[in-house]
């Protein structure tokens, strides 16, 4: 059982990382980008307040044009924050400030998981 896990476990980090190598790069999709940073609130669905909170920069030159986050609940299957798309159409029309939610759509035992993500992101751009 362990050692099912286990190769489960990596099977999906190998996924992850194959995903994160085919990607575009973001300053080939957003040339004029400079820098873009993520503030990110993770709460359960039922909460009012952030359980976690934390600062993503991201390096522009070298990043990936994807944005898919862990999901913070330890016992969350499958689980996840995939905000490409949402951040990619933000940056292409140039937006300084934007800000989003996502829900986790994973599985906490017999429960969706529903853990929510916002996120507020500020980008600066070559002029
Ligand atoms: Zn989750």
């Amino acid at each position: 059982m362990m050692q099912r896990r286990g190769t489960e476990a990596s099977q999906r980090y190998e996924a992850r990382r194959q995903r994160e190598d085919e990607s575009p790069r973001l300053q080939a999709e957003v040339p004029a980008l400079e820098s873009l940073k993520l503030e990110i609130e993770e709460r359960r669905g039922d909460a009012r307040n952030p359980e976690t909170t934390y600062i993503r920069r991201i390096v522009v030159p070298s990043a990936p044009a994807l944005f898919a986050l862990m999901c913070g609940e330890r016992d969350c299957e499958d689980g996840g924050h995939d905000i490409t798309y949402p951040i990619m159409a933000s940056l292409r029309r140039g937006q300084t400030t934007f800000e989003g939610e996502d829900v986790c759509h994973g599985s906490v035992r017999t429960t969706t998981c529903g853990r929510v993500l916002h996120y507020k992101a500020t980008a600066t751009y070559r002029s």
